[in-house]
């Protein structure tokens, strides 16, 4: 059997139409296949790999713990130097009150213990997140995720949940009391990258505020540079109670976390012992390829270019039948419609029988967005080049000039 008949027969599938490249190598922007054809890629493991793949530095900090140690134990009793010495690094890049941080194996486990963390702390039960806000896919995560054909599958979720509309002013006062806490991405991406409007952050932060409510800032996927900052709330002059880090936070390894003060953090610890739990989270070859990951971004200084690579991108990609928004380097292209833009991002890859080998520009890697299935995503790995950039966005407009 191929290794193609293998994946479809015996690996858990996600759509009834998977792509079905066998990629057998990655380094910096590009991707290969078995075939040797070559890709740039655009998402990057969907926003992971923000200093490139396979960083000789991230191989190296790898490779360097793997002569050490794997997994011993990692939930809360041994001292392992690559959580703390990732969490100092972390933590001394953030506020004061984001001060503690429990290393989680996913982004949506960090979902997961925020919530429970919340509920712990204020002894309340109501959350409130946000239409087209994406958290995570188990069953928590997926009861705050704001859109009802992707949810109702799977009911009965987690009780006394309201979504309210992401950017309405008025839709702030439904905060009240009773609530334990609000969720939302400082940046929404799965809604196909939607900013918050001046203030509308601070307002929510506020509203919190006044109602004894934490806020919970999922950064998961917007946070490590891609918005043009290290974390996206810092253009947005707030600080929320509970951060939530995922994806970049491995450096290609999978790691999640969230971090809270540690008068709220230490919550989990009593009332039950051992409150939150895990086997896998924080283990020491991720926190130590994470941390070589931060290093490098926060040494190279990758983020100085992330507004003007962004800038790049949107000048060489504007057409009247086209709507683009961004932050940083997170950009959705906006198409008429989702079948317009699953013939692009075909077209991208060159999954068309004339593609040939000979032709030696490389085919483009790139997605759609959960909610926006009319938008094309653009997350690239932050080292992109401008030449990257130019035969990318060449590319995306000889196909935008054809529709
Ligand atoms: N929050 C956001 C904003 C995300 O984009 C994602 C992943 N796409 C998650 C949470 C969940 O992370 P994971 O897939 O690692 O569980």
């Amino acid at each position: 059997m191929t290794n193609r008949q293998l994946f479809l027969n015996h690996i858990g599938q996600t759509s009834d139409s998977p792509l079905c490249l066998e990629i057998v190598k990655a380094e910096g922007c590009k991707m290969w296949d078995v075939n040797g054809k070559e890709y740039i890629d655009l998402i990057g493991g969907i926003s992971v790999c923000n200093v490139g793949h396979r960083h000789p530095k991230v191989i190296e900090a790898i490779k360097e713990q793997l002569d050490k140690y794997l997994h011993v134990m990692v939930n809360g009793e041994l001292v392992l130097s690559p959580q703390t010495e990732y969490a100092k690094l972390l933590t001394d890049n953030l506020p004061a009150s984001l001060n503690s941080v429990f290393f989680t194996a996913s982004g949506t486990e960090a979902t997961e213990g925020a919530m429970k963390l919340a509920k712990r702390f204020t002894g309340k039960t109501q959350i409130v997140a946000f239409k087209n806000s994406y958290h995570g896919s188990t069953q928590g995560s997926l009861s705050i995720m704001g859109d009802e054909y992707w949810r109702n599958a799977f009911r009965p979720l987690l009780p006394d949940v309201l979504h309210l509309n992401f950017n309405s002013f008025e839709d702030l006062e439904l905060i009240t009391e009773q609530t334990a806490c609000v969720v939302a991405e400082t940046i929404q991406a799965e809604a196909g990258v939607i900013v918050p409007q001046n203030n509308w952050l601070k307002s929510l932060r506020k509203k919190c505020d006044e109602t004894g409510t934490l806020l919970v800032l999922d950064e998961i996927q917007c946070g490590f540079g891609r918005n043009g900052t290290l974390w996206a709330f810092e253009q947005f002059d707030i600080v929320p109670d509970i951060l939530l880090l995922g994806k970049a936070l491995g450096g290609g390894m999978p790691l999640g976390a969230f971090i809270a003060d540690k008068n709220l953090m230490d919550c989990l610890t009593n009332s039950p012992v051992l409150g939150h739990i895990n086997t896998f989270g924080g283990h020491p070859v991720c926190c130590a390829a994470g941390l070589a990951a931060m290093k490098i971004l926060l040494e190279e200084k990758l983020i100085d270019s992330v507004k003007e690579k962004e800038q790049l991108f949107i000048a060489l990609l504007s057409h009247p039948k086209i709507k683009i928004r961004s932050k940083g380097l997170m950009i959705a292209i906006e198409f008429e419609n989702a079948e317009e833009n699953r013939k692009i991002i075909n077209a991208l890859l060159n999954v068309s029988d004339n593609y040939k080998l000979s032709d030696n520009s490389p085919a483009i890697f790139t997605d759609w967005f959960l909610f926006a299935p009319q938008c094309l995503r653009i997350v690239p790995p932050l080292i992109i080049s401008h030449e990257e950039i130019k035969q990318a966005g060449k590319k995306i407009m000889e196909l935008v000039n054809s529709i």
